[in-house]
């Protein structure tokens, strides 16, 4: 055997590996979604939160060398594409709005919702940014935010992330494999819809 194919057959052996270990997290998962408790909403996206964080905060003392999460307050540009949640997210964020009373802003909500995700950026930019998102570039429901803008973190140059810098390829996300199996499973058994029409939805359950 050559050393290339040598090469070759490692790298099928691990990757056959890590997709089992893949599968393995994610039927773990799936099976932990099914079996919660589904009758406060809010309380299980409290829930599933903590356990992202928590996830993330594990995952994140093994980055590669050399390298951190560049992430910070005021850095949005992942906060204009389109968002995908899950329900009891959207029952969250609308307990979130009301408690602390926020004033979102509906005729946004309304527009965005008829926007896909394939066809989020023919919006005007200004309307592609989060309903959330504030004048000083934050989150202003950062303690309920979904765990899709948890998990979305980044190692390169946070400038780049901004679509008209024309560095996307550049951008190094830092992927947590267990985080994303977490979130796949619960969109897969909630149910998943962009944020703007689930929070509509929501807030309009609650009146
Ligand atoms: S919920 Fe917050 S973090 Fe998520 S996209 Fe909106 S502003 Fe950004």
């Amino acid at each position: 055997m050559t050393d290339d194919s040598k090469f070759a057959a490692n790298r099928a052996a691990h990757n056959e590996k890590k997709a089992a270990w893949l599968r393995t997290v994610y039927e773990r998962n799936l099976a932990q979604c099914r079996a919660a408790d589904t009758q406060d909403a809010p309380a299980l996206a409290r829930k599933a939160h903590t356990a992202m964080d928590t996830q993330l905060q594990q995952d994140s003392t093994t980055l590669p060398d050399g390298k951190q999460i560049r992430c910070s307050k005021g850095c949005s540009h992942c906060c204009h594409g389109p968002v995908e949640i899950w329900p009891q997210e959207a029952a969250l964020l609308a307990q979130f709005v009301r408690d602390a009373g926020l004033t979102p802003d509906l005729a946004l909500l309304e527009r965005q919702s008829r926007y896909t995700v394939e066809t989020w950026r023919e919006q005007a930019v200004a309307d592609q940014a989060c309903v959330f998102l504030d004048a000083k570039g934050a989150c202003s429901v950062y303690a309920a935010r979904p765990n899709t803008c948890r998990k979305l973190l980044v190692m390169s140059e946070p400038a780049w992330c901004d679509a008209r810098q024309g560095r996307m390829e550049d951008v190094d996300r830092w992927f947590s494999w267990e985080a994303e199996m977490m979130e796949v499973a619960a969109l897969e058994v909630f149910g998943m819809a962009l944020l703007p029409r689930a929070v509509l939805a929501a807030l309009n359950d609650g009146e």
